[in-house]
C-alpha cells in the first residue's frame, strides 16, 4: 500500500518549493491508488507562524491537491499535528534510552558555546563532545549507513564524524525533527518519503534511528533543488514565491503546477497545459533528475493564459470563473456601473468566450483597457468629430446598420459587414472609420476589433452608445 506524506513545518506559508513537494507526493499517491497525508511538523515552538497551519491546508485544497488524511480531515492514524503526539515521541525516546541507544545529557548551552569557541580557536570543526543536560541524545554508531535513494541512487554519509550525538528530545519535552519525523513516518505507515534534496544528508541519521528502534524504513526519493531561472536560490524572503500571493494575483493553480513540473523532471515530456489526470498518468518517478530544476516565474502569465482558456471552454468549470469575475467587477467599479446587466452570467460568459486566449488573468478584464465592458465611457461628440468630417454620416450609418441586426451577433459576419459598410465613407479610410467606431463605443484608441467590441456589448448597448453620441 502506497502511503506518502507532505510534512511541512508551519514556520511559514506554503511556497513554490513546498507546493512542488506536495504535488509530487499527491500524484505519486494517486498513481498508485495510495493515500496522501498532510502532517504538520510543529515541534519547533519558537518558530511557529500564527495561521500558517490552516493556510497550508487551504492552499493545498486550492491547488487541487487535497490531502486524504490531515489535521483538518482527520484519519485513522492521527493526530496529524506533531504537537499533539508528544507522548509517542517520549515513548520512543525512552525506549532508545532503555536499549542503550540514547542517553540523558545535562550540558548547559553555555558549556556548548564554550566548547565551540575552543574548537574554533584551535582550528577544529566544532562538534559536540558527547559529554553533557536534561536532553536525550541519540548515540551515533560510527560507520556509514549506505542506502539507495530512488532518485539520487547510492548514498552514504559518515554521520558520526560530522557532528556529535544529535539531540532527539529537547529540554522542553518536545522532540527534535529527526526523531519526530522517523516516529511518525513509521506509525503513519509511510511507504515512500518524497522530500526536498536538502534532507538527503539527514537520511543516514534517520536510518540509524529506524534501526535502533527496530523498525524497517520507508523508501526514499529526494526531489532536486528548485532554483530561480538564473540559478540563484529560490528566496522566500522576497515573498514572491508564496502560493497565496499568486492566488491573490489571479493565477490559476494549474499554472503553478505547470511551473513546478515544466522543468521536465518526473515526466517524459515537459508539455504544458496538463490537467490533473494527465499529471497523474504521465508522472514517471524514474524520470526525476538529480540536477536542479530551474523555475521560470516569467512563464506564469503564459501558462495561466492556456489554463484560463481551457477553463473557459469547460462548461463545468466556467461557472466559478464567472463568479470570480463578477466579484472583480463589483470591487473595481462598484458605484460606476450604470447598467446592472453587465453583472449577468450570460453577459460575462460571452465576454470570457470572446477574450479567451488573449487574457492571462481574469483581473486583466478589470483594467482600464476593458472598463468599457462594464462602465459606459464618457466620450463627447466633439472628440469623435475631431477624427473626420464625416463623423455624423458614419455614426448614423452604423447605427442604422446595427439596428437592422438580430440579437445574435457574430464577430466573423460583423467584420465582413463593417468592411463593406466602411466603403460608403468617401473621405475616410477604413482604418479611420474603425478608429471612430472604437472611440465611440469604448473611449479607446486601441483594443479588441470593433466587431468583437460590438458582439461583446450586444446590439442593445451598441445602439445606446451610438445614439448617446448623436444627441
Ligand atoms: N518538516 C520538514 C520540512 O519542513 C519535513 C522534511 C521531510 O519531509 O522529512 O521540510
Amino acid at each position: 500500500e502506497v502511503r506518502v506524506r507532505f510534512a511541512p513545518s508551519p514556520t511559514g506559508f506554503l511556497h513554490l518549493g513546498g507546493l512542488r513537494t506536495a504535488l509530487y507526493n499527491f500524484i505519486f499517491a494517486k498513481k498508485h491508488g495510495g493515500t496522501f497525508i498532510l502532517r504538520l511538523e510543529d515541534t519547533d515552538q519558537n518558530r511557529l507562524v500564527p495561521g500558517a497551519d490552516e493556510a497550508i491546508e487551504d492552499m493545498l485544497e486550492w491547488a487541487g491537491i487535497p490531502p486524504d488524511e490531515s489535521p483538518r480531515r482527520g484519519g485513522p492514524l492521527g493526530p496529524y499535528r506533531q504537537s499533539e503526539r508528544l507522548e509517542l515521541y517520549t515513548q520512543a525516546a525512552l525506549g532508545l534510552v532503555d536499549a542503550g541507544h540514547a542517553y540523558y545529557c545535562f550540558c548547559s548551552t553555555q558549556r556548548l558555546e564554550l566548547l565551540k569557541k575552543e574548537a574554533l580557536r584551535s582550528g577544529q570543526t566544532p562538534r559536540y563532545d558527547n559529554r553533557c543536560p536534561r536532553v536525550i541524545r541519540f548515540r551515533l554508531r560510527s560507520g556509514v549507513e549506505p542506502f539507495q535513494d530512488l532518485v539520487f541512487g547510492w548514498n552514504q554519509h559518515e554521520v558520526a564524524q560530522v557532528e556529535g550525538d544529535p539531540v532527539v528530545m529537547k529540554a522542553d519535552g518536545f522532540p527534535t525533527y529527526h526523531l519526530a519525523n522517523v516516529v511518525d513516518d513509521h506509525l503513519m505507515g509511510i511507504s515512500h518519503v518524497l522530500r526536498g534534496s536538502e534532507w538527503l544528508i539527514s537520511t543516514s541519521k534517520h536510518l540509524l534511528l529506524y534501526r535502533a528502534l527496530g523498525w524497517s524504513p520507508p523508501a526514499f526519493a529526494h526531489l532536486p533543488l528548485l532554483l530561480n531561472r538564473d540559478g540563484s536560490k529560490l528566496s522566500k524572503r522576497q515573498g514572491d514565491i508564496f502560493i497565496q500571493r499568486f492566488q491573490q494575483a489571479g493565477v490559476l493553480p494549474q499554472a503553478l503546477l505547470d511551473l513546478t513540473t515544466h522543468c521536465g523532471s518526473g515526466f517524459a515530456t515537459n508539455r504544458i497545459g496538463r490537467k490533473m489526470e494527465d499529471l497523474i498518468s504521465e508522472f514517471n518517478p524514474s524520470k526525476i533528475t538529480t540536477h536542479s530544476a530551474l523555475l521560470d516565474l516569467e512563464k506564469i502569465p503564459e501558462f495561466n493564459r492556456i489554463h484560463l482558456e481551457q477553463r473557459i471552454e469547460d462548461e463545468e468549470q466556467s461557472d466559478s470563473l464567472v463568479k470570480d469575475l463578477q466579484e472583480h467587477i463589483q470591487k473595481a467599479y462598484a458605484e460606476e456601473i450604470q447598467d446592472k446587466d453587465v453583472l449577468r452570467g450570460s453577459y460575462i460568459t460571452r465576454i470570457l468566450r470572446l477574450r479567451k486566449g488573449h487574457i492571462s488573468s481574469l483581473k486583466e478584464l478589470v483594467t482600464p483597457g476593458y472598463s468599457y465592458l462594464w462602465v459606459r465611457p464618457s466620450v463627447s461628440y466633439q472628440q469623435v468629430a475631431a477624427l473626420t468630417s464625416e463623423t455624423q454620416h458614419i455614426t448614423s450609418l452604423f447605427l442604422r446598420f446595427i439596428e437592422a441586426q438580430g440579437e445574435e451577433l457574430s464577430v466573423e459576419a460583423l467584420s465582413k459587414d463593417l468592411k463593406t459598410l466602411a466603403k460608403s465613407a468617401k473621405a475616410t479610410k477604413y482604418r479611420d472609420v474603425m478608429k471612430l467606431l472604437r472611440l465611440s463605443l469604448s473611449g479607446l484608441q486601441q483594443g479588441p476589433s470593433v466587431a468583437e467590441m460590438m458582439v461583446s456589448l450586444g446590439r442593445r448597448e451598441v445602439i445606446h452608445r451610438f445614439q448617446k453620441l448623436l444627441l
